[in-house]
């Protein structure tokens, strides 16, 4: 499943692409994803001017000089296609530029989503509004006070995205790993002092994770690139029964339905 890294990561996959480009021609080959696309997608997107791309949490933003914002998640399974050689049986929307450049979304599980909003209404727009701050430049004052009195685990607290925004399973995992927090602490137990680890351990593996992702981008210059999806090495996640520096081992746990790998030693 993407998680910001690799929503990220297509993001600046797709800027090269689309940014500062007219869309010449906009297809959907099917009408719902998740839920139903936009009937008016292709009216205002065709001879639009991207003028700027970005993220949200895990939506990517894809910006017009009409005022439209393309905001796009990916879901379980989705990933865009650079170029496309042939149009794949997944390829549910196609974008192309004026400079007859091409950019497939490939969704086999459909559990994504394509939407237009107005760019000046965005921050209001009911999945972004009630998104709490971007990890990154996170202040653990601010972080401390959702925390504030609540007696639910660290980990959940930190998937809760009203409380931060973006973060999915592994990088909590991993970070949690990082400030040598107990994943299953109460989340108002966690000093300001340990929070603080915590925010800069929640940037260092995110921007790894990113820095991971980019120096894979060059190999979308060639046709048929996909974005998005890269190996990354985790020092918990998935690491059951394997060995942590300290000389422990790794441990699952299972914590709102989802599993959560740590260091019985290293956290606490
Ligand atoms: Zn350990």
């Amino acid at each position: 499943m993407p998680e910001l890294p690799e929503v990220e990561t297509t993001v600046r996959g797709l800027e090269r692409v689309l940014d500062g480009r007219r869309i010449a021609s906009v297809e959907a080959r099917r009408p719902d994803l998740r839920r139903a696309l936009p009937v008016d997608l292709g009216q205002r997107l065709t001879g639009a001017r991207v003028t700027s791309l970005g993220r949200r949490a895990k939506y990517g933003l894809i910006e017009t000089d009409r005022g439209d914002t393309l905001v796009f998640h990916l879901g379980m399974s989705g990933h865009w296609r650079v170029d496309p050689t042939e149009i794949a049986k997944h390829d549910h929307f196609i974008i192309e530029t004026d400079e007859g450049r091409r950019v497939a979304l490939n969704d086999a599980r459909r559990f994504g989503s394509l939407d237009l909003v107005r760019t000046d209404a965005l921050a209001d727009w009911p999945a972004i509004e009630a998104l709490g701050p971007e990890p990154f430049g996170l202040d653990p004052r601010e972080l401390k006070r959702p925390l504030a009195g609540r007696s639910a685990a660290i980990k959940l607290l930190l998937l809760d995205q009203r409380i931060v925004a973006g973060l999915g399973n592994i990088y909590v995992c991993e970070a949690l790993y990082r400030a040598g927090i107990h994943p299953r602490r109460a989340g108002g137990s966690v000093s300001l002092e340990r929070l603080k680890r915590l925010v800069l351990a929640i940037e260092e593996v995110l921007t790894e994770a990113i820095a991971a992702g980019g120096s894979t981008l060059r190999d979308f210059a060639s046709p048929d690139g996909e974005l998005g999806y890269f190996s990354k090495t985790f020092q918990v996640y998935d690491r059951e029964g394997k060995a942590c520096g300290c000389g422990g081992r790794v441990k699952r746990i299972v914590q709102g339905g989802r599993s959560t790998f740590f260091c019985p030693r290293c956290q606490r």
